[in-house]
């Protein structure tokens, strides 16, 4: 295990102005925090992040990189939390280490392949920093190489699976070539290790027959470059063995066809040195065709520069070369750090908040933005276009892509049209969170569904996917027409009945052409929403009554002063109830008056929108005097056991502690507040509004009877108008 001053020497050796003392202090509280937690070797746990931290040395990373690896499994796996990092190191380490923690919570369920592209945006998403990303990386390859120390084969290959299809990708993609390629040798020995295996035992079988062949390869090429005048550093390898299975399957061929086991590499001083050791090595050995890449004059999008070539070499071997200058060498070994470094001028190492790292990653942004390469994995995907984008997880951990703004209903409809129509709350990591509230990255939802809901018409004003949207608005047409029907329905029964005659629907059927219906249901949804009166069906039907001389009073509304009691009576056993009717699609409450279960009540048919209820003494009723036809006799649904918005009027004392009384007074007699405006305030008094959900009628009156009550209040007055 590392210790502690040698990480420190370390980091000074490429940063001397680092921050010797946090990362001191993170190295000792993350020790104090994992305690005596295990690794599957059996290690203490602890070792686990300071490998993670030597592995970022490497790549030369800031103080801040490095403390953020000390600490990025605190938050997760021990006591500690987030207050405590943001308080201990600060914000901008909090900000990292929130980053990799959010990152670890991304677990790719088994063999949902399709997860993988999703996943890949994802972690970029989070990787808001590219910091994170690079934690996250290292954090990976510590874990891999320790992975077949775990016990349960499932996790093993999931873990695996996930590197292979996400991690090692991302590494590629910022161009750290290295940790891709040890990424991805580790995961093919956990999923084929059999393969693995035998491509190692041939290699060293080669190894064993060939004798030192790499040496005299790479001492033929040194000589050859040195005769042309060339100053060249060579190194030789065998490729990996992921690498020989990748081209073993797409060539479909055995590995003893596979002769192109063997790559060298060449780094010289200069770019017009790498041409020149290319016409070398192409002059003296035979080149093998279609092996040649000038990544020089056009690098691979994640910034990686060099010149490909194959050649029957030394022996007739065949053997890939790469040629390269020692920027572009750096930059293949370090990826997008070393592409950091070198715009830092080598002298100040310490990413700090002074824009330098943002310059960082809009570098990253552009070159990810302008791959285009069909290979890449993630072709044709910018960063920029995550930042439309949420990602979150259900329960289960499925991921569901949404819009940025989107919100639990628009998840729950994305998971699955049912869920959606009957979603009544959602759980966003655990706590319970309006449905209005809009989702983050990495957020874990649940949806809490009931079978008595229904897709709201409030919704419409919050969701932001064309799903969700349709089918609220599909929800509601078809509710709302068949409250329409249900309305027309009543109505027009009771305008057949007040003429003696029973209502049917065939009755309607000599009709429907005249009106230009469908159908039956047709005709009675216009009268249900105003566009035709009852009157004018029920006189097309029995055009008899039309010849009589009628007054157009039968309809006339019920409550008013000139009518007798008796008569009152009589309507009201054929009062349309409101029973069932959704405020809001056929039937409106007004708002100037705020009808309460237990008020009289009368309907006003409005054209197109159906019914809206007053209370019979409100004074709008006198804008429809002259139209008698539009007057409905309407009455409550005594089961119904909605809350009801009352409003009341008060005028209270200007003191302190007057208007807590008023609320306390509420909430004791079980009135919920919804609304409260001050509409006046004098010096000594105020005047307010405040709407109330009650029950009914009665159970205002008593809120209403206990504020009188209360000393500081002067006045209370249900509110009229
Ligand atoms: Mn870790």
């Amino acid at each position: 295990m590392m210790r502690q001053f040698e990480l420190v020497e370390r980091v000074k050796a490429y940063d001397p102005g680092a921050d010797e003392a946090a990362i001191n202090r993170a190295y000792v509280f993350a020790m104090k925090m994992h305690g005596s937690q295990k690794r599957a070797s059996g290690d203490p746990y602890f070792s686990h992040p300071i490998e993670v931290a030597g592995l970022l040395t490497k790549y030369r990373l800031d103080s801040a990189s490095i403390i953020t690896a000390l600490l990025h499994d605190t938050i997760e796996d021990t006591p500690a939390t987030q207050e405590d990092i943001d308080r201990l190191f600060g914000t901008e380490i909090g900000r990292l280490v929130d980053g990799v923690t959010k990152l670890s919570r991304i677990e790719m369920q088994s063999d949902h392949a399709k997860q993988a592209e999703n996943l890949r945006k994802l972690v970029l998403a989070l990787s808001e920093d590219i910091r994170v990303l690079l934690v996250k990386l290292a954090d990976r390859v510590h874990n891999m190489r320790t992975l077949h120390y775990i016990q349960s084969a499932d996790k093993r290959r999931r873990i695996a699976m996930e590197t292979m299809d996400i991690y090692a990708p991302l590494a590629e993609r910022i161009g750290m070539q290295e940790i891709k390629a040890e990424l991805e040798d580790l995961a093919f020995g956990e999923l084929h290790a059999e393969a693995r295996a035998s491509i190692i035992a041939r290699l060293d079988f080669l190894r064993e027959q060939g004798g030192d062949l790499i040496g005299r390869i790479t001492d033929e090429l040194n000589r050859t470059l040195a005769d042309a005048g060339i100053a060249a550093t060579l190194s030789g390898r065998e490729k990996t063995p992921f690498s020989i299975w990748l081209k073993m399957r797409k060539k479909n061929v055995g590995f003893e066809q596979l002769s192109d086991i063997m790559a060298f590499r060449v780094v010289v001083d200069s770019v017009e040195d790498c041409y020149r050791a290319l016409g070398t090595i192409h002059s003296k050995y035979p080149m093998v065709p279609d092996r040649f890449k000038d990544y020089i004059s056009t690098p691979k999008p994640n910034g990686y520069r060099s010149l490909h070539t194959g050649v029957f070499g030394p022996e007739r071997h065949r053997i890939e070369v790469q040629i390269r200058s020692r920027e572009m060498h750096e930059v293949a070994e370090l990826g997008v750090a070393a592409h950091w470094h070198y715009k830092t001028d080598g002298g100040a190492v310490a990413l700090s908040t002074d824009g330098r790292q943002y310059r960082w990653v809009r570098e990253l942004l552009d070159i990810l933005e302008h791959a285009s390469n069909p290979e890449e994995f993630l072709e044709h995907t910018k960063l920029e276009m995550f930042q439309d984008q949420v990602f979150c997880f259900t329960p289960k951990g499925d991921l569901i892509a949404l819009p940025r703004g989107a919100t639990p209903v628009d998840f729950a409809y994305a998971v699955h049209s049912v869920v959606g129509d009957t979603c009544v709350g959602a759980k966003i990591n655990g706590r319970i969170m309006p449905l209005r509230s809009r989702l983050g990255n990495g957020d874990q939802v649940e949806i809490i569904t009931s079978k008595a809901q229904t897709p709201s018409p409030t919704w419409e004003r919050f969701v932001v996917t064309g799903k969700a949207r349709a089918r609220i608005r599909r929800f509601i047409r078809t509710q709302q027409r068949a409250q329409y029907v249900d309305l027309g329905r009543a109505i027009l029964t009771r305008a057949f009945r007040a003429e003696g005659y029973d209502f049917t629907d065939k009755a309607l059927d000599g009709v429907l052409k005249i009106f230009k219906a469908a159908s039956s249901d047709d005709l009675t949804a216009m009268v249900g929403e105003g566009t035709l009166t009852a009157r004018e069906v029920v006189v097309t039907v029995y055009p008899e009554l039309k010849a009589q001389q009628r007054a157009a009073d039968n309809i006339v509304p019920i409550g008013r002063k000139s009518r007798p009691a008796s008569e009152r009576r009589e309507h009201s056993s054929n009062a349309v109830p409101i029973r069932g009717l959704i405020p809001g699609m056929a039937m409106h409450y007004a708002g100037c008056c705020h009808p309460l279960p237990g008020d009289r009540i009368v309907g006003i048919v409005t054209t197109g929108r159906g019914v809206t209820i007053h209370t019979i003494d409100c004074e709008n009723l006198e804008k429809y005097a002259d139209t008698p036809e539009r007057w409905l006799d309407v009455s409550w649904d005594e089961s119904e056991g909605n809350a009801h918005t009352g409003r009341i009027d008060l005028v209270v004392a200007n003191e302190p502690g007057t208007l807590g009384s008023v609320t306390t007074v509420i909430a004791k007699n079980m009135g919920n507040i919804t609304n409260l405006k001050i509409t006046n305030r004098t010096v000594e008094f105020f005047e307010l509004i405040i709407d109330i959900e009650v029950r009914d009628v009665k159970h205002l009156t008593n809120i209403i009877a206990a504020l009188r009550a209360t000393p500081a209040i002067n006045s209370v007055e249900r509110a009229r108008n």
